[in-house]
C-alpha cells in the first residue's frame, strides 16, 4: 500500500484518466457525505461542521456535489450498473429534500437509472441517515417524493439521561416520534442505537431497545460507543475523566441483543447490524462484499477499481494497483470552491491485490455469509489464501472459522472475538 500520496503531487490529469478505468461488469454505489449538524457530538469523529439551520447552504452544496459528479463521471470509459445510492454525514436529513432529490436525480441520470416514481417498484435502494432533530412526517414524506425509499434514523438511545451525555438535541419521545412518523411515510426504516455508556448494563440497554422494537423496525444498526482520540470524549478520556462500560459488561450486551433480537426472527446479518428477511442494507453489503464506490461531497471516501496502464509508476508501486481510494477535504468551504478531482482530494492510496485481499477478509469476516473465497479470487486475480494457508488451519482447528464450500465465516458463538480471529490470519 503506498498509503497517503496526496493527489496534488500526481501529474494533473494522471489520477483521472487512472481512476476511470473500470471494469464494466463491476457495479458501483454512491456514497454522498453532507459535513453539517447542528451541533456536534462529543463522541464523533465522522467530516461535519455545526451550522444553524437557517444557514445550510442546501442549494450551493448541491451544485457542488453536481458538479463533482458530472467531473468524476464523464472520466470514465463505461458506465457502471449502479448498485445503491446513500446520503451520509454529517446530518443530511437537513438538506432541503429538493435540493437533495436534485442531486440524486443527477446520479441517477449519469448512471441511467430512471426514477421508477410513486406506485412502481423501486429497484434501488436509496438511503438517507437521518437524525431525529430534522426529521419529522413531512420531510420523511418529502424525501420520498424525491426518490429516497430508506432512512436511518439516529436513535442512539431512549434514555434522556443517556441522550444527554452524548449530547444529542432529540429526546427519548422525539426519537419515538421520528421513527413512527418515517414508518408512515417511508417504505423502509432503520434505527441506530449504541450501548457501553459509563453505567449501562446490558439489561438497560435490553430494556431501551425493547421500547425501539415496539415500533417494529425492519432493520437495526447497534454499536458500542468507541472512544476516538480526536473527540471531546478523546480528550475526557485520557484525563481520566471518562470511562467506558467493562468488557464484561459489552460482551453481555452483545450476547443479549442477539438473543433477543434473534429470538424474534431478525438477522444477525453483520456484527452491527439486524434485519428482518429482505430488508439488509444494500449498500453496506455492497461495502462488506468489496464492492466499489464513488464518493462525493466534502469528507467523501471513493475507491474505484482500475486498471493501471503497464509503465505507470503507481502500477510499479503497488504491484498490481487494482482499485484507487481517494478522501475529498473535510472542509465544504475548500470543497466548495475546488474545481478539479486534484483539489478536492486531501489522500489518496492505491491499493493492490493483498491489500484488497485483506480488506475482503476483515469485512467479509464480520458478516454472516463470511467471504466468498472463489468470488473474491477471480475478483482479485489470486486465492485469497495464499500466505495464509496455516493460520486459516489454525483458526478451523479450533473452531473460529469455518467453510462450507467457497465460503469460510466466523460462527456467531466467536464474534466476541472476531478481531483477534481476523488479526491472526494477516
Ligand atoms: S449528529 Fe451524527 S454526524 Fe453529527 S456530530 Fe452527531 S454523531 Fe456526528
Amino acid at each position: 500500500m503506498t498509503g497517503g500520496a496526496p493527489s496534488k503531487r500526481t501529474a494533473r490529469g494522471e489520477v483521472w484518466r487512472l481512476a476511470s478505468r473500470y471494469n464494466p461488469g463491476v457495479s458501483l454505489s454512491v456514497y454522498i457525505h453532507f459535513p453539517y449538524c447542528l451541533q456536534k457530538c462529543p463522541y464523533c469523529d465522522f467530516a461535519s461542521a455545526s451550522i444553524q439551520r437557517a444557514d445550510v447552504p442546501s442549494s450551493g452544496y448541491a451544485d457542488a456535489v453536481l458538479m463533482e459528479l458530472e467531473e468524476r463521471v464523464a472520466g470514465f470509459e463505461k458506465i457502471p450498473p449502479l448498485a445503491s445510492v446513500f446520503f451520509g454525514g454529517g446530518t443530511p436529513s437537513l438538506w432541503e429534500p429538493r435540493e437533495l432529490g436534485r442531486v440524486l436525480t443527477g446520479i441517477r441520470s449519469a448512471f441511467d437509472q430512471p426514477h421508477a416514481g410513486a406506485g412502481h417498484q423501486q429497484a434501488l435502494e436509496v438511503t438517507v441517515e437521518c437524525n431525529p432533530s430534522s426529521l419529522d412526517q413531512a420531510r420523511a414524506a418529502a424525501l420520498r417524493e424525491a426518490g429516497v425509499n430508506r432512512l436511518s434514523i439516529g436513535v442512539q438511545s431512549l434514555n434522556n439521561d443517556r441522550l444527554r451525555f452524548l449530547g444529542r438535541l432529540h429526546d427519548r419521545a422525539s426519537a419515538l416520534r421520528a421513527v413512527a412518523e418515517a414508518q408512515s411515510e417511508m417504505p423502509r426504516v432503520s434505527a441506530d442505537l449504541m450501548f457501553g455508556m459509563p453505567g449501562q448494563s446490558a439489561g438497560d440497554f435490553v430494556a431501551e431497545l425493547e421500547q425501539l422494537l415496539a415500533l417494529e423496525p425492519a432493520h437495526l444498526s447497534i454499536y458500542a460507543l468507541t472512544i476516538e482520540p480526536s473527540t471531546q470524549f478523546g480528550a475526557l478520556h485520557r484525563k481520566g475523566r471518562l470511562q467506558l462500560a467493562p468488557d464484561g459488561d459489552f460482551a453481555e450486551t452483545f450476547m443479549r441483543t442477539h438473543e433477543v433480537l434473534s429470538t424474534i426472527g431478525f438477522e444477525h446479518y453483520e456484527v452491527s447490524n439486524y434485519a428482518r428477511p429482505g430488508q439488509a442494507s444494500e449498500h453496506n453489503l455492497h461495502y462488506w462484499r468489496g464492492g466499489a464506490y464513488l464518493g462525493l461531497g466534502a469528507g467523501a471516501v471513493g475507491c474505484l477499481h482500475v486498471t493501471p496502464p503497464a509503465n505507470s509508476r503507481k502500477h510499479a508501486c503497488t504491484r498490481e494497483g487494482r482499485a484507487r481510494r481517494y478522501r475529498n477535504t473535510p472542509d465544504p468551504a475548500t470543497y466548495g470552491s475546488a474545481a478539479t478531482a486534484p483539489e478536492r482530494e486531501v489522500f489518496e492510496e492505491w491499493l493492490g491485490s493483498e491489500e484488497l485481499t485483506r480488506e475482503a477478509l476483515m469485512l467479509g469476516l464480520r458478516t454472516c455469509e463470511g467471504v466468498d473465497l472463489a468470488e473474491t479470487e477471480t475478483r482479485l486475480g489470486r486465492d485469497p489464501l495464499v500466505g495464509r494457508a496455516t493460520s486459516v488451519e489454525q483458526q478451523r482447528a479450533t473452531g473460529n472459522l469455518v467453510t462450507e464450500g467457497h465460503r469460510m465465516r466466523v460462527p456467531y458463538s466467536r464474534w466476541l472475538h472476531l478481531d483477534s480471529i481476523i488479526a491472526s490470519i494477516f
